[in-house]
């Protein structure tokens, strides 16, 4: 029924109906982002991304934070 929407593209705003616009844009939405916590220190994080608090990823330290963390103890 609305295949003419997808044969001609670009047409002046006035040939497209507020209907028409309307129920296009249905489909149009923005989504928040998902966020899980970090199981080393509960941060909330991006899912599959390494821990921008503690540098963890899959039980490992992938950032190596904790290692400078403590250099810089050493250092004082
Ligand atoms: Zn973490």
């Amino acid at each position: 029924m609305r295949l003419d929407i997808q044969l001609f593209g670009a047409l002046p705003a006035r040939r497209i109906s507020k209907t028409r616009k309307r129920l296009r844009r249905t489909h149009l939405k923005k989504e928040a982002p998902t966020i899980t916590t970090c199981p080393n220190c509960n941060s909330p994080i991006a899912p599959h991304r390494a821990c921008t608090n503690c540098g963890y990823y899959k039980g490992k330290d992938v950032l190596g934070k904790e290692e400078k963390s403590e250099e810089k103890k050493e250092n004082k």
